[in-house]
């Protein structure tokens, strides 16, 4: 090992976590970087998986981009699909655009947590990272090849160990420092310039710190797959659903999915919900389906921490725990900004940006 060298713990490969170990390896000089996951597989609330019955790779749920998330649109090229926002209202079966006049939808989206309940503060970073609302800033983007994958494999060569099912249980101290990981598989000595990253979720983060959780709200993705190509009026293959059962549809040859955010009230059982949006779906597509075709749906309960008043008050100011030499990062833990994606990168700056100081 490199003499005066330093080792980053980084705990959580989720997408803020691999981010870590991207701009350490980028900006810090004899750095090593070792990054221990939970599960056996990286990506954390952004991972893809290969679908048996529908042979393809899907996204545990449709992860898009807008063009103003300039790091995350790194990984987006050319070729890849993309489109200006617009809109099915159910009401009036009738296609709109207009990014203003459906704010509140996109709000709901982006915070997921209803428009009305979202903090003032997030709304008006929202406003001032997407000013000017040119094309370039609110075109959406979302990949053929699926964004978590396309994502987590591209940072994943970063670390230069990665520990497979390795959980935290606990950070071990003496006279007031951590001295050792103790993890599900294995204990970790820390030497006393060592470096620790706690990039998880806040579910994971509370439970580690003996804090209390924030409150969560849900996100429904329904995933359906057909024999032939789907495609919606106007060749669109994203469309913001206006006063129906779904908030987005998306198609990606066979299969379409559907989004359904702040869906912590939505009690229809999910093979009901999927079949009553696959019948609401049949007035876009001008058919009248005899049947519902195979689908996955999933609730993702803890889909993010919500983002209102309240529960912002209670994100992190900073990227310190209160522990010396361990730091946090995490969509949830940079306070006034939605929890998404490019907020995930951007806990991931400060926190490495804190241990240098
Ligand atoms: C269904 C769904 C749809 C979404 N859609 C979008 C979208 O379209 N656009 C967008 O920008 N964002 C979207 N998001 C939000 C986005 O996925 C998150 O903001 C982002 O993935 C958060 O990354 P993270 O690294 O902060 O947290 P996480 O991804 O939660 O990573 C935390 C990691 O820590 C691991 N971990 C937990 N406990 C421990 C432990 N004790 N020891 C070791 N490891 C541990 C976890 O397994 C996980 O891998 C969506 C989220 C969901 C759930």
């Amino acid at each position: 090992m490199a003499k005066n060298t330093v080792t980053y713990y980084i705990i959580g490969g989720g997408v803020a976590g691999l981010f870590c170990a991207k701009i350490i390896k980028q900006k810090v000089k004899n750095a090593k970087v070792v990054l221990c996951e939970a599960k056996s597989y990286l990506g954390g609330r952004s991972y893809s998986y290969y679908d048996e019955g529908f042979k393809c790779n899907l996204d545990n749920g449709t992860h898009v981009i807008i063009g103003a998330n300039k790091e995350l649109k790194k990984f987006v090229s050319d070729d890849e699909w993309e489109s200006d926002i617009r809109f099915w209202d159910v009401s009036t079966n009738e296609i709109c655009s207009g990014y203003t006049k459906n704010i509140s939808h996109l709000f709901k989206s982006a915070c997921n947590t209803m428009y009305e309940n979202i903090a003032p503060v997030i709304k008006k970073k929202i406003l001032s990272l997407t000013f000017p609302w040119t094309r370039n800033k609110t075109k959406i983007y979302f990949s053929k090849q699926n964004l978590s994958q396309k994502i987590i494999n591209n940072l994943a060569s970063y670390p230069d160990e990665i520990l497979y099912a390795s959980k935290l249980n606990k950070i071990e101290c003496q006279f007031g420092c951590p001295a050792q990981l103790i993890l599900s598989n294995r204990q970790i000595e820390l030497a006393p310039d060592d470096k620790v990253i706690l990039a998880l979720d806040n579910v994971a983060y509370a439970k580690l710190m003996g804090e209390p959780t924030l409150p969560c709200n849900s996100i429904i993705n329904i995933f359906y797959h057909t024999s032939e190509p789907i495609y919606l009026p106007n060749g669109a293959r994203v469309l913001g659903v206006l006063n129906g059962l779904s908030d987005w549809v998306f198609v990606n040859d066979n299969v379409l999915s559907v989004t359904i955010s702040a869906a912590n009230k939505q009690e229809t059982s999910l093979p009901e919900l999927a079949r009553m949006v696959w019948q609401e779906l049949d007035l876009l597509r001008g058919v009248n389906s005899a049947f519902v075709p195979p689908f996955r749906a999933f609730k993702h309960k803890y889909a993010t921490i919500m983002q209102d008043e309240y529960t912002n008050s209670l994100r992190p100011d900073s990227a310190l725990s209160g522990l010396p030499n361990v730091y946090v990062a995490g969509d949830w833990t940079m306070k006034n900004y939605p929890c998404c994606l490019e907020t995930a990168y951007l806990s991931a700056l400060r926190a490495v940006k804190a241990t240098l100081k």
